[in-house]
């Protein structure tokens, strides 16, 4: 994306627009490439479609409705074709979940500087949207975590064994699996 000729264009221009490196800006632009995508790909995931989803992807990347547009067809034609449509998730429960998995992929990018730490420090994942805590998680665990959409590493005793099934349970932390069924019923189980 960042080869692309546009970009390039608008790496230039910004740069002198702004008087900052032209490394930095392309830099900044392709983080905030890679942030959009990541929000388009949660929203498929959840379940949304249509004009649902342009309008949540509009709000939550600020992109304009052509290039909200853009972007969902693109990443749609990567999707797999499934057998059976996918449930739609809880909308509320849709943009916490992307919003705290963003946070914590900002996180992680952030405390991975010249080489890779054996530990990340993110957020709890758990169910309540309040909860802020954070926990330590080995860094392979959570690639491996991240790669599973319906998993999640919450603090000891943040499981919610109606919504959720525990995976295995480490020191400090516990890798949550929920299920499509559970997440539809989120919203009468959880009591906020
Ligand atoms: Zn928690």
């Amino acid at each position: 994306m960042a080869s692309d000729s546009s970009d390039r264009d608008s790496v230039a221009w910004l740069a002198a627009a702004t008087g900052d490196d032209p490394a930095d800006v392309a830099a900044d632009l392709e983080k905030g490439a890679r942030r959009r995508v990541f929000v388009v790909d949660e929203l498929l995931d959840a379940g949304f479609r249509d004009g649902e989803l342009q309008e949540l992807v509009i709000r939550l990347t600020g992109l304009d409705s052509g290039q909200a547009r853009d972007l969902i067809r693109a990443r749609e034609a990567l999707l797999e074709p499934s057998p059976a449509p996918v449930p739609r998730r809880d909308r509320r429960l849709a943009e916490n979940e992307v919003r705290f998995r963003q946070a914590n992929e900002e996180r992680v990018r952030a405390q991975t500087g010249e080489s890779l730490p054996e530990w990340f420090e993110i957020l709890c994942e758990c169910a309540d949207r309040d909860c802020r805590q954070p926990l330590t998680i080995a860094a392979a665990e959570y690639a491996w975590l991240r790669e599973r959409r319906s998993c999640f590493a919450v603090l000891p005793g943040h499981e919610a064994p109606a919504v959720e099934d525990v995976v295995e349970r480490f020191p400090g932390y516990v890798i949550v699996e929920k299920h499509v069924e559970t997440r539809l019923e989120l919203e009468d189980v959880d009591p906020k």
